[in-house]
């Protein structure tokens, strides 16, 4: 346990409230895994928790909680929920300032406050129902979780349509402990996840894009994408990549599982990763359709390939919002994809020290790996980056001379334009 979420739950049952350790730290520590983060319930409202703490911070608004801050370590603290239907008649939850609903049942406001064991029922999954007491290291398990944890099943709670209804973000949830855990879906919490699939649509793009990190960057990739996959939940997440897994589904296939590979096998060995890098891959195979589109209603080539990407940038926005911060990078490692052929003269070099030489580079051999021929492209800068000084000019001269791999082609291509002009 993080000495800074047992600290917390202490100060919380000190000041007289009830406090325990739950979700995924609980779940995980009783898996041997290393728990990504510490979320803490209690009995205590949030306002009641910010003035425990100095250094604690409320957030949200659809599901307010306080973040208890200890450097670069933060506690998620949740107060106790009741799920909407616990409330009496007397109060409908959409009129209430605390708890409101879309038609379809979706929970837009998810404040109403609870017991213990009202807040067990409401969370998502039995496997992340489970309260550790810190203090006596008794597990509370209202919903069987421990029982689903030793049979490896992902199982919701209560009725899943409802369930999915309320929060459609709990399908990707669903894939996302699957793909970690290795565990199974249990069969009635994965048989609405087709019919249900498209309900992803109406959930903020800017929650979409958040989740998807979380799906695609925390190791598990590849399995990840295979889920979601298989129970239609990439499409809503990435609409345009879709629609090249249908048109141009072996390419697209081996370029997306080649970069979740990579990811995955980064992560495993702890260097960064950046979701500009994965996103470009991700959304790569959609752009030749738009760039025919545009040239095919007389857009010059050139301009086409600009166009297509910003357009297909600004779609994918809608579904997933990407922040600029990695928008911008992730254009770049686009735009230096042309760059990259074009290397005579200083170019080669000035490309060396391109700050995003490095991703473009990785890029191209992405793309040749799956099945893009350019021509040797990626085994020629393989080369240059280690060459000496005399190896990179003799490269650069030999480009301007053809290919370099006989002299024979190299004369026979240069007279052929010659004879055809006579
Ligand atoms: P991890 O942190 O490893 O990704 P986690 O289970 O801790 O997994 P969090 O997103 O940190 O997931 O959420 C903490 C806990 O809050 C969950 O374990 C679950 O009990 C509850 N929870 C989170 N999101 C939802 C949701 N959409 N619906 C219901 N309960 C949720
Ligand atoms: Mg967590």
């Amino acid at each position: 346990m993080s000495r800074n979420a047992v600290n917390v739950v202490e100060r919380l049952q000190q000041a007289g409230y009830q406090a325990f350790a739950v979700g995924g730290c609980v779940r995980d520590l009783l898996l041997d895994l290393e728990p990504k983060d510490f979320d803490v319930a209690t009995s205590a409202t949030p306002e009641q928790v910010r003035a425990t703490f100095r250094n604690a911070r409320l957030i949200g608004r659809r599901f307010k909680l306080v973040h208890v801050h200890f450097g670069r370590e933060i506690i998620e603290v949740a107060t106790f929920r009741a799920s909407h239907a616990d409330e009496g008649e007397d109060s409908p939850p959409q009129d209430s300032e605390n708890a409101r609903q879309s038609e379809s049942g979706r929970l837009l406001r998810d404040n109403v406050y609870g017991t213990l064991e009202q807040d067990a029922q409401r969370r998502d999954f039995t496997i992340n129902s489970l309260y550790y007491d810190v203090r006596t290291g008794n597990i509370h398990d209202f919903a069987h979780g421990l029982h689903d944890i030793r049979n490896r099943q992902v199982r919701l709670i209560g009725d899943p349509v409802q369930r999915y209804l309320e929060d459609p973000v709990r399908m990707l949830r669903a894939v996302r402990f699957a793909a970690k855990l290795d565990f199974e879906i249990e069969q009635h919490s994965a048989a609405p996840l087709i019919e249900m699939a498209d309900l992803l649509h109406d959930i903020p793009a800017a929650r979409l894009f958040d989740e998807v990190l979380k799906l695609l960057l925390s190791g598990k990739g590849e399995e990840t994408f295979e889920l979601l996959c298989r129970y239609d939940l990439f499409a809503p997440l990435f609409p345009d990549t879709d629609e090249a897994l249908e048109h141009n589904a072996d390419y697209t296939l081996r370029l997306i599982r080649q970069a979740l590979r990579n990811t995955d096998e980064r992560i495993r060995q702890q260097r960064p990763v950046t979701p500009a890098f994965l996103f470009a891959a991700l959304l790569w195979p959609a752009l030749p359709e738009r760039i025919r589109e545009l040239e095919h209603r007389g857009v010059p080539s050139v301009p086409a390939q600009q166009q297509a990407a910003q357009e297909l940038l600004a779609e994918q926005c809608r579904h997933t919002a990407i922040p600029k911060r990695f928008s911008i990078p992730l254009r770049e490692i686009w735009d230096l994809q042309p760059r990259l052929e074009r290397r005579s003269g200083r170019r080669a070099d000035q490309m060396l020290e391109h700050p995003r030489f490095r991703a473009a580079y990785d890029f191209l051999l992405l793309r040749e790996g799956a099945g893009e021929d350019t021509g040797g492209l990626g085994a020629w800068w393989t080369t240059y980056q280690d060459a000496s000084e005399n190896k990179r000019r003799e490269m650069i001269r030999e480009l301007a001379d053809g290919p370099a791999t006989s002299k024979r082609p190299r004369n026979r291509r240069k007279r052929k334009p010659r004879a055809q002009a006579d």
